[in-house]
């Protein structure tokens, strides 16, 4: 099978790559803007492999996208590349807007060249839990649960899933989506909460909780949404969503505390240390409470269910990024893990 992946060179997207190469016999072209987000260090491990080919396009482009796509002749589109950081969303949500909407928008209508050539294909849109909003104390998200997204971040995701689920009842597109929840693992950009807290904690700085920490997510770890998204795109039901999640809800405070032990235990500092550094600052502008998935239908259908718990996941994480300083030094950029996303633009 030949397969599209846009965003390769991010986070989910270089897990997702790394897993296909490894571990199946599939093509993979992997289309990438290379943002502050993207790092083809990430995909270091398999890019010589034959079967991988990468180029660097903006998925904006219609005239590149059309290229590729059509030369390509992709049997699936799995779409990943987005701008991704809600607290970015909230100072600039301008190229959330660009890339999340226009960009699927540009992508969704190559697909529909591709499919009117003749071609038999399926888009799968990768999206976040996010687009359902905020729980309260209790309940969890299903497929049915009504959208109703509260950043700019979700608001574009939410839109993109949208247009995808349009394109398949206007035009015939074949396409599954999927949401999922909060992901953490190896190779994540270092403004995201856990690998924000290592970076901060390893250099003696304040690990900075928004609000009274008691925001709750749900974990799960970024292999784990690799393979339901493989599974997803290959056995999932056409025009059907899929939730995907990791049963681990924590507070953030709780995720911080424990990342504190597991730092005692693999880089050991006198007792309590990493818990002295947390420090309370000013919530996230309409910073959602709570969010939690069923992940029943995916289990149910698919079979999928998450081989980490959040304390494997989190060890092997820490662990990683200990043994990975030169590849968070490189990706960092001009990033000094300074707070952002209180400082909305008019
Ligand atoms: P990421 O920010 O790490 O990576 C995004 C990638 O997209 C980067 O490589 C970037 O260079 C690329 N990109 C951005 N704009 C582009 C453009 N205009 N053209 C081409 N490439 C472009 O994001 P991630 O965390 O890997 O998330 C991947 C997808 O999964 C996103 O669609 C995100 O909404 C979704 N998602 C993420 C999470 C999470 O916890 N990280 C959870 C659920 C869903």
């Amino acid at each position: 099978m030949k397969i599209l992946i846009t965003g390769g060179a991010g986070f989910i997207g270089s897990a997702l790559i790394r897993l296909l190469i490894n571990e199946t016999d599939h093509e993979i072209l992997n289309v990438d803007k290379l943002t502050y987000a993207g790092n083809l260090e990430s995909l270091k491990s398999i890019t010589n492999n034959p079967r991988y080919k990468f180029i660097c396009a903006d998925i904006c482009d219609s005239e590149a996208v059309n290229r590729f796509v059509l030369e390509f002749r992709p049997d699936k589109i799995m779409h990943l590349a987005a701008e991704s950081h809600v607290d970015r969303s909230v100072d600039a949500p301008g190229d959330f807007i660009e890339t999340n909407i226009v960009g699927t928008y540009t992508l969704l209508n190559a697909a529909r060249r591709l499919q009117d050539s003749g071609a038999d294909l399926l888009f799968h849109h990768v999206s976040t839990d996010e687009v359902f909003g905020s729980l309260g104390a209790t309940g969890l998200f299903t497929e049915t649960t009504p959208y109703s997204p509260r950043s700019p971040y979700s608001a574009s995701k939410a839109s993109s899933d949208h247009l995808v689920r349009a394109w398949g009842e206007t035009y015939g597109l074949p396409f599954v989506i999927t949401n999922c929840s909060n992901n953490y693992g190896p190779y994540q950009f270092p403004e995201k909460l856990i690998p924000l807290m290592i970076m901060n904690a390893l250099a003696k700085k304040p690990l900075p909780i928004y609000g009274n920490g008691e925001n709750v997510r749900d974990w799960l770890y970024v292999d784990d949404h690799a393979r339901a998204l493989y599974m997803v795109a290959t056995e999932g039901q056409v025009g059907e969503t899929y939730n995907i999640g990791g049963n681990s809800e924590k507070t953030n405070l709780d995720v911080v505390n424990t990342l504190c032990d597991v730092m005692n235990e693999l880089q050991p500092a006198e007792k309590f240390y990493y818990r002295k550094l947390i420090i309370h600052v000013t919530d996230r502008p309409g910073h959602d409470l709570r969010y939690a998935i069923d992940t029943s239908k995916i289990k149910r259908e698919l079979g999928w269910q998450p081989e980490e718990s959040f304390d494997t996941g989190l060890r092997k994480t820490v662990n990683w990024y200990l043994n990975n300083l030169p590849w968070c030094k490189a990706v960092a950029g001009g990033y000094g893990q300074e707070r952002l996303g209180l400082q909305p633009v008019n």
